[in-house]
């Protein structure tokens, strides 16, 4: 929501700027004017399905993690085993038939213990791609993870805030990735949402984004998105409007069948077209 700094300048949420893209009036109404917006259930939806794409994520970070565990553990029984039965050890002689038996028993160990190594390894792959992610990406943040808390960038210099769904490192750049679960195609508030997001992330994390990823759709279809100067002109023209608009300017409308008809604040707006209107 367009909050105020400290120092009386309006700060503009990465969300707002999407949904001006779609409709400067309906923004308007819906952030500033703060109409009542009504809330449908596809919005439930949406967070439902947010909540299990972060557990499902979550559980490939558990199971990377048992996975250390046990290598450790393997580790830890193979070094102990060499050293109780070291040739030095006069021991090892006198129960040399007691050895052999330690030893295939560690040798069955270790078997059985890489064999479980194998399957977290290959669930956690598994869920890793099931959550969107490229197996290069090392993600950093993460939207309702508690190993990996998200970020939130409220930038006064800019007069910007946003906190992307996730964050990952590509290299040695941070990117913002935004997942759009009921997503059925690239939308340009999609866009604009991800372009906000990479410039609070430059300030930030102190490197330019070359891109970002949105993650569309209950398959968490990736779609890179470029950070190029003529898409962050775009965001420019609109980001000084909504100033405007802010500062007393009109909002305009742009009424088309299909966007009306889905608008929450609709019933509060004159130039709302029916889809008989097609
Ligand atoms: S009903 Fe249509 S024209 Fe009116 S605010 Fe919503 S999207 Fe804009």
């Amino acid at each position: 929501m367009a909050t105020l700094s400290p120092d009386g300048r309006h700060i503009i949420a990465a969300g707002e700027v999407g949904a001006f893209s779609v409709c400067p009036l309906s923004w308007k109404l819906k952030w500033v004017d703060k109409e009542t917006s009504k809330v449908e259930a596809s919005v439930e939806l949406g967070k439902d399905l947010h909540k299990s794409w972060a557990s499902v994520f979550e559980e490939s970070l558990l199971l990377n993690k048992w996975i250390r565990y046990l290598a450790v553990l393997v580790c830890t029984a193979a070094v102990v085993f060499l050293l109780i039965h070291s040739p030095e050890d006069p021991l090892s002689g006198i129960f040399f038939v007691s050895v052999r038996s330690h030893g295939l028993q560690l040798i069955v160990l270790v078997a059985a213990t890489l064999l479980v190594i194998r399957s977290f390894m290959k669930a956690a792959r598994t869920r890793h791609r099931d959550s969107g992610f490229a197996l290069s990406q090392i993600a950093v943040a993460i939207e309702g993870s508690s190993i990996l808390p998200s970020r939130e960038y409220i930038s006064a210099a800019q007069g910007l805030a946003g906190k992307p769904d996730a964050l990952v490192k590509e290299e040695e750049f941070f990117l913002p990735v935004e997942r759009k679960p009921l997503a059925k195609k690239l939308r340009d508030r999609y866009v604009a949402q991800l372009l906000v997001y990479m410039r609070l992330v430059e300030e930030f994390e102190g490197a330019k984004p070359p891109h970002g990823y949105l993650l569309l759709g209950p398959k968490c279809r990736r779609v890179k998105v470029q950070n190029s100067p003529q898409k962050q002109q775009w965001i420019d023209s609109m980001i000084r409007e909504m100033r405007l608009i802010l500062d007393g300017s009109e909002a305009t409308a742009q009424p088309h069948p299909s966007k009306c008809a889905k608008c929450d604040v609709r019933h509060r707006c004159p130039s709302r077209l029916d889809s008989s209107s097609r």
